[in-house]
């Protein structure tokens, strides 16, 4: 198709608008962190009847699912009665479920393609794609106010900590994330960045030694990525291969384990700022207070469920959630199914944040290894094992008909053996006979674009 480019001056300059905007948001949207249950109760429930109405008006997919749902009587607690959106779905009829007879599918991924070149859709809007870390990929898109309002957002880890004083300006950032593409981690950071504080992007695609000599070189005071990303970078400096001392660690993407917590900590005395985000238009951060992160009650709504879409009450593990959010109109997502295994904790913090707060995050609950009819394992108990391992800096592990196939970068390939009995272990206690388990040192592991490591590949033959 056609495409008039616009340039980076153009995008530059459109960028420069746009963070004023956020910047004069920064403190009305402060306050929302002090607002009472209540207050949050109603704020949710007037942007749901909205929303409804809104997408019943503009959206052929949403107007046909939500046929007789009289939005002016709508409230949270009916939600459950309306159909559960999956990712396919929205793939599959992306154009019907868009509110804005400008876009379509072709004209959303044309501008996912073209991110580098032009974060701009149309001078208004930014698409964003999920990693496709476990089964298909999203595409989404926000218009110019919906952008702004999840960069604020994502602004809630500062604001939230008042004791955490404002990081000094001009010291480097170096990300590990995405270091190409529309994935949101890449697009949030760039579009935040300070002309005179740029990102330094060292994907986890490079070569690990073009990663470990660019930070040598950068010299991060703020250092960024998915936990998989910090265990290699960390590994790295315990050889004493990366000679850094960042002050700020910030992870987010994947699971943050604990191990990789403490060798943070241990390594350069600092404490992991970990968040969760989804591209489907959420952000949560912890508080300070104990390890839960709070979400952005105000503005999405989560049904934690189990794996049959069950509900789940607060404090009880959910396999999964479902995300209405509340402030997208462009695509509107209601319902909309996201297979993060998680926690929901009710009640005020002790930081005194009415917002609900979620923890353990026990990521993509839809990976599921099976052996047959009988035996079904979720591959967590095996991400304890490896991440139990000290030498192992990396790990893949595949399942096979009769157990797995693991590759793992290692600095002791004598430990294989080791590696191979524990896992033939968990394996037969998860119920299998006799596993048949290899383990295999290799210098390093293919990534997704995204630069995330897939740890495990349920799928033969995949
Ligand atoms: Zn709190």
């Amino acid at each position: 198709m056609s495409r008039v480019l616009t340039g980076p001056n153009r995008s530059e300059e459109l960028r420069r608008l746009h963070q004023a905007d956020v910047a004069s948001g920064v403190l009305p949207h402060a306050k929302r962190l002090r607002w009472s249950a209540e207050r949050l109760d109603s704020e949710r429930q007037t942007r749901l009847r909205d929303l409804l109405a809104w997408s019943i008006e503009h959206s052929p997919f949403h107007a046909e699912r939500l046929e007789g749902v009289d939005p002016t009587v709508f409230t949270e607690a009916d939600l459950s009665s309306l159909p559960v959106m999956t990712k396919d779905e929205l793939m599959s009829e992306y154009s019907w479920v868009l509110t804005n007879p400008k876009l379509s599918l072709e004209v959303v991924e044309d501008s996912v393609e073209h991110v580098d070149e032009d974060e701009y859709l149309q001078d208004r809007f930014h698409a964003v794609t999920s990693s496709g870390s476990s089964g298909r990929r999203g595409v989404f898109v926000y218009d110019w106010d919906e952008w702004t309002t999840l960069a604020l957002m994502q602004s809630r880890s500062r604001l939230g900590t008042a004791e955490n004083l404002p990081r000094p300006p001009g010291k480097a950032t170096a990300s590990l994330f995405a270091g190409a593409g529309a994935h949101l981690s890449r697009v949030m950071r760039t579009f935040l960045a300070k002309p005179n504080d740029p990102v330094h992007h060292f994907p986890m695609t490079l070569p690990v030694a073009d990663v470990i000599r660019g930070l040598n070189a950068t010299q991060p005071e703020l250092l960024m990525g998915y936990p998989s990303a910090i265990d290699l970078v960390v590994r790295e400096a315990q050889a004493g291969r990366l000679r850094i001392s960042p002050r700020y660690v910030e992870t987010g993407g994947e699971l943050l384990m604990d191990q990789t917590r403490e060798a943070v900590r241990e390594l350069w005395g600092v404490e992991i700022d970990d968040s969760w985000a989804v591209v489907e238009g959420a952000y949560a951060f912890p508080c300070g207070q104990g390890g839960a992160m709070h979400l952005p009650d105000d503005l999405i709504i989560v049904e934690p469920v189990d794996l049959s879409g069950r509900p789940v009450p607060p404090g009880e593990p959910a396999a999964k959630l479902y995300l209405t959010n509340l402030y997208n109109r462009t695509q509107p997502l209601i319902r909309f199914e996201i297979a993060d295994g998680l926690t929901l904790l009710d009640g005020t913090c002790l930081c005194g944040s009415a917002h609900r707060r979620i923890v353990d995050l026990t990521g993509r609950a839809d990976i599921v290894f099976e052996y047959g009819d009988e035996v079904k394992m979720h591959p967590m108990v095996l991400r304890l094992e490896l991440h139990d391992e000290r030498y192992v800096a990396e790990y893949q592990v595949r399942r096979t008909t009769r157990g797995a196939c693991i590759k793992v970068v290692t600095d002791r390939p004598d430990e294989l053996d080791q590696i191979r009995d524990r896992v033939v272990r968990t394996l037969r206690i998860a119920g299998l006979r006799d596993p048949e388990v290899t383990v295999h040192a290799v210098d390093r592991l293919e990534r997704l674009a995204s630069g995330k490591l897939r740890q495990f590949i349920p799928r033969l033959g995949a």
